[in-house]
């Protein structure tokens, strides 16, 4: 699949919640994990290829996860900072702060709701692929003054 690149609007739509889990829902996640695996990603959101339906892959080593329509139900007030890339945004890492422990619920691919406690890496990018589906991306956490200077190298990656 096609990821959609850069901040051209799409990426800033929210997606919708999906009410029935169909064959095609199950296609796309598969759809979404080969094409996050072959970019080497760790997380993909539906919104980058594309669709905006609230429906996210993640793996961090850990076996593919496929949620929909997830949810951060608590998190910690601890939060550390990281580097962390998109497959949206080739080339441009950002730091960001975010929630070291977090609780998602959500359905799987079958439909049955499901309750993740998740830490460190799994935390942080369930955060990364929940923005998403909201239309928030990384770049969104880069301090005003590097804006700029972030904005100009994506210019110079369209060209
Ligand atoms: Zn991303």
């Amino acid at each position: 699949m096609n990821i959609i690149t850069h901040d051209t609007g799409f990426l800033r739509k929210k997606a919708r919640p999906v009410e029935k889990i169909t064959d095609q829902e199950k296609q796309l996640f598969e759809d979404m994990l080969a094409t996050m695996y072959s970019k080497k990603g760790v997380g993909l959101a539906a919104p980058q290829v594309g669709v905006l339906k609230q429906l996210i892959v993640v793996d961090v080593g850990s076996g593919p996860l496929r949620l929909v329509n997830p949810r951060i139900t608590s998190k910690v007030k601890e939060r550390s900072c990281m580097e962390e890339g998109c497959l949206s945004f080739p080339g441009i890492n950002v730091k960001v702060r975010r929630s070291q422990h977090i609780t998602v619920e959500a359905l799987d691919c079958s439909g049955a709701p499901v309750k993740i406690q998740a830490r460190s890496m799994m935390a942080r990018a369930l955060q990364h692929e929940i923005d998403h589906l909201q239309g928030r991306l990384i770049i969104d956490y880069l301090p005003w003054f590097k804006r700029t200077l972030v904005y100009g190298k994506l210019r110079k990656n369209l060209s």
